[in-house]
């Protein structure tokens, strides 16, 4: 089967892999924002397709069977282009999204619904701030002058940004050891995220949870209607096969 993956995750390659190990034809797309991605198994193509139309031709042009939306839980267009061109083309579609996180006793989490909301909230939680919410979203920040950000990001973010900040180019997986210490160096009061649910970045959470530090946590936006939702890879690759399966009876 040719089964077309949407990419960018760490879930995505594991799946990528899994296919591909199974003789599948597997093409992962990403979208190019990262210099030097991790690469698949299998097939890979790079860029944005064009909206939903443009998805909608790639996906009867290479005679793809399956589709599987295994995006970050806070890429919300493409997700939603993915349910409007599956539709169009007739293609199944699957989402794969792990899990948010869950907060733990003795966490002090500030829930929102959006990178302005983060910022909003900071006011009165401290001024040393750690960033984690990528580079894309530093705009939302860039009016807040009296505080400091450490921006961990795996490219250099670009203006607007906030004018008191120090980047830190990384990439998980990160360990809880190396959280604590850096909360410590850089005498961190709060922390931003979303609930990406990543295990390769859930220990920032532990470490702030044991520093008493608040943490300001967006919450994903909602996966589109009537998607199914699997949320492991073992539960992806069985939905494909049985997918597949219907698709030729
Ligand atoms: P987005 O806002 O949902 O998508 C914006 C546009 O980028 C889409 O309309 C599409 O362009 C293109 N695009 C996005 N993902 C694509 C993919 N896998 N293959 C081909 N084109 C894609 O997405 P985003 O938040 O900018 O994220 C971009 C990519 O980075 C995603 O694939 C995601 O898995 C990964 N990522 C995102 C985050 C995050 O926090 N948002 C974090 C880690 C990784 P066209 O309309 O031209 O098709």
């Amino acid at each position: 089967m040719h089964v077309l993956i949407l990419g960018g995750t760490t879930e995505a390659r594991a799946l990528a892999e899994s296919l591909h190990a199974r003789g599948e034809r597997v093409t992962t797309s990403l979208a190019g924002r990262v210099a030097a991605p991790r690469l698949p198994s299998g097939e890979v193509r790079i860029g944005g397709f064009g909206g939903t139309e443009g998805l909608t031709v790639w996906l009867r042009e290479q005679r793809v069977e399956v589709l599987i939306d295994a995006t970050h839980p806070f890429a919300g267009t493409i997700s939603f282009n993915a349910a409007r061109a599956a539709d169009q083309a007739h293609v199944p579609l699957l989402a794969l999204r792990r899990p948010g996180w869950v907060p733990g006793e003795g966490d002090d989490w500030h829930l929102v619904d959006s990178l302005p909301q983060a910022a909003d909230a900071l006011s009165g939680l401290g001024e040393r701030v750690f960033l984690t919410t990528g580079r894309m979203g530093l705009a939302s920040f860039a009016h807040l002058d009296t505080l400091w950000f450490l921006v961990r990001s795996v490219d250099a973010p670009e203006p607007p940004f906030p004018p008191r900040m120090e980047v830190l180019l990384d990439r998980g997986p990160f360990t809880l050891e190396s959280e604590r210490e850096l909360l410590r160096r850089h005498g961190i009061e709060v922390l931003v995220t979303k609930d990406s649910g990543a295990a390769a970045t859930a220990p920032k959470l532990t470490a702030a949870r044991e520093a008493g530090i608040p943490v300001v946590l967006v919450r994903r936006p909602p996966v589109p209607e009537g998607v199914p939702v699997a949320a492991t890879v073992e539960e992806a690759v069985s939905w494909a096969y049985a997918d597949l399966e219907r698709g030729r009876r």
